[in-house]
């Protein structure tokens, strides 16, 4: 079987014996005589893999008893504003940390319902760092503040999570999701489209401390309120019950793994193999600064845009793929998420090194 290197940012590569799962259930499951995509969301059988995917995401990250763990369509995008819709209740105002162009569209959502006051921005920076926030500004009656922990088009992440105190802190996760170590208990509310770290597109993870839910503006439609979904265990509506399944197995992979502290050593160990390669490359570099690198998406470019263009296409003949950068940032991006195997970054970089003692 034909499989390549996928360094693409998202919908991305998923574990192979995952898919190789479904495949095996995927005409049959489990002596049901039916397909997961064929099967009512009320059935036991359903029941159960939405308990499970459940129970496993709060063991995987230690999920404290008083969140709620809830299934939503709609993508990370949604999100952007729902958070407003149901949390900006008290003081309709919040604090938005600016890192590129994903916090950028949470910003313009949240303006549409409320007041935003941006208490941090590294847009002078071209977004190649994470800035400093401005304290003062926090101080003020906000119902909560939302940074991207991972910005995932322009490779930067937060190596501390910012203290906010009282203030529920929100985060945007849909990048970096289960690749490192976070302690929930810091945030008000995680939220991450499934198709990067996860699972298949079509659904989105909203993990949100219980006091936090309920709020909402009694006009706020029932499908954009956090408190359906908690009353209903995310079974108001038909669920996009293919993508809850397949991201059941990525979790159970992931326990396989050794859980998060397992998985966050090798990506760690995956980001330092090409880090350490731009590092000492005389054709490629990496324009983010060291301290905030990402773990999970890593840009990279040479000094010329045709000279970008003949990596790509010779990379994508060596079976590399999908490394094109985004069109805002340019040149090139690797994305080796959970799924991606040391060999990947290896024959990256191998291929890399090659194509530099070629074309020096
Ligand atoms: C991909 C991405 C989004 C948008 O996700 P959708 O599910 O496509 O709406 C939002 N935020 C971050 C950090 C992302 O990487």
């Amino acid at each position: 079987m034909h499989r390549v290197y996928n360094f693409s940012a998202g919908p991305s590569t998923l574990p192979i014996p995952v898919l190789e799962q479904v495949q095996k259930e995927l005409l049959n499951y489990q002596e049901t005589g039916m397909s997961i995509m064929e099967m009512s969301h009320r059935s036991k059988t359903f029941q159960d893999i939405i308990d499970e995917t459940k129970s496993l995401l709060c063991e995987l990250m230690n999920i404290p008893e008083n969140y709620e763990v809830l299934f939503i369509q709609g993508g990370a995008s949604l999100q952007f504003s729902m958070i407003p819709l149901n949390l900006m209740h008290r003081y309709k105002q919040a604090a938005y940390v600016h890192t590129g162009s994903w916090s950028k569209k949470a910003i313009q959502e949240a303006e549409k319902i409320g007041t935003v006051s941006v208490v941090a921005s590294s847009e002078n920076d071209r977004f190649t760092s994470i800035p400093e926030i401005n304290r003062t500004l926090l101080s003020q009656e906000i119902d909560y503040m939302h940074i991207t922990t991972n910005n995932t088009i322009e490779g930067t992440r937060y190596v501390n999570i910012p203290e906010t105190g009282e203030i529920p802190l929100v985060a945007d996760m849909s990048s970096n999701i289960l690749s490192e170590k976070y302690d929930v208990a810091k945030f008000g509310l995680i939220y991450a489209g499934a198709q990067k770290n996860l699972g298949p597109a079509g659904l989105t993870i909203v993990i949100v401390r219980k006091d936090l839910i309920g709020a909402a503006h009694s006009s706020c439609p029932v499908m954009l309120n956090y408190e359906t979904y908690s009353k209903h265990n995310s079974l108001y509506n038909t669920p996009p019950a293919f993508s809850i399944y397949v991201t059941k197995l990525v979790l159970q992979w992931l326990k396989e793994q050794g859980g998060v502290q397992e998985i966050e050593k090798r990506n760690y160990k995956k980001a330092a193999i090409l880090y350490n390669f731009l590092d000492e490359s005389s054709v490629f570099t990496s324009p983010v600064h060291t301290t905030y690198r990402s773990l999970m998406n890593i840009p990279f470019t040479t000094s010329s845009n045709e000279r970008n263009a003949l990596f790509l296409q010779e990379a994508k003949k060596h079976g590399l793929e999908e490394l094109k950068g985004h069109r805002s940032v340019g040149g090139m991006r690797a994305s080796i998420y959970n799924a991606m195997p040391v060999e990947g970054v290896q024959t990256l970089v191998n291929f890399m090194y090659a194509f530099e003692k070629k074309y020096k």
